[in-house]
């Protein structure tokens, strides 16, 4: 509750970076430790493409080459998303928006149940680092934790610390060809919303090349401070 007596509404975040920055890493934190919900396209769109759902169909060969899915498929899928129920206790959104159009949509999708944004954190990275950061990592096919041969390596090897499953697997668009284009569409469509939301008002920068627990701590700050 704000001063004002209103009830405030579920927080809003979101992580904008670069592939690799951590924004996954980051989002699955804040999770645990607001209760928020994490809301990552690239997970909704890689289900679709499992499940071999139209969505998922046309996504596919666009994801395979890096770039990035069209507005309507990823406004869909996250506005979809985004009216189930475990979502009144917050959201983080990790890679959406990724154009000016989406950052727009989504202005008016909170709009229109009376949210805002409460945050746009930006993870500062150096770019030349990210090829190096995702060509190492990994994740547990079970519970989609995800790991790093060198940053984040788990206790045990091959065996994941949070639910025990031994199968780990990689992204198909994790090499290094296919990081190149998207870092590329990164920088030519996404890199543009860091102004759209210094704009509002509502950016806010983290060094994100420190430790995993360290750059954790200057996030759960900021968003303890943006959602009071
Ligand atoms: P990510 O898991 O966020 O790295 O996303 C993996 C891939 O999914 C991207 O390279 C894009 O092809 C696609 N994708 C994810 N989110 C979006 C989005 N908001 N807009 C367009 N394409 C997206």
């Amino acid at each position: 509750m704000d001063g004002s007596m209103t009830p405030r509404s579920a927080p809003v975040l979101i992580l904008l970076g670069p592939p690799g920055a951590g924004k996954g890493t980051q989002a699955r934190m804040l999770e645990d430790r607001f209760g928020f919900v994490q809301l990552s396209t690239g997970d909704l769109l890689r289900q679709a493409v499992a499940q071999g759902t139209e969505a998922g169909r046309l996504a596919k060969p666009i994801m395979e080459a890096g770039g990035l899915v069209t507005d309507e498929i990823v406004l869909a899928i996250l506005g979809e998303r985004l009216t189930q129920p475990d979502c009144s206790s917050g959201v983080v959104l990790d890679g959406f928006p990724r154009t000016t159009a989406q950052a727009e949509a989504l202005d008016e999708m909170l709009a229109q149940s009376g949210q805002r944004i409460d945050a746009a954190i930006s993870l500062e990275v150096d770019d030349v680092q990210m090829v190096q950061r995702i060509a190492g990592r990994f994740t547990c096919a079970k519970c989609g934790e995800g790991y790093h041969e060198q940053f984040k390596t788990p206790q045990v090897k091959d065996t994941c610390d949070a639910c025990g499953g031994t199968e780990m697997t990689r992204r198909a668009d994790d090499n290094a060809a296919t990081v190149m284009s998207r870092l590329d569409a990164y920088h030519a469509q996404t890199a543009p919303l860091i102004d759209y939301y210094d704009r509002r008002g509502v950016l806010r920068k983290v060094d994100a090349m420190r430790q995993i627990k360290v750059i954790g701590e200057s996030i759960a700050d900021v968003v303890a401070s943006e959602t009071a």
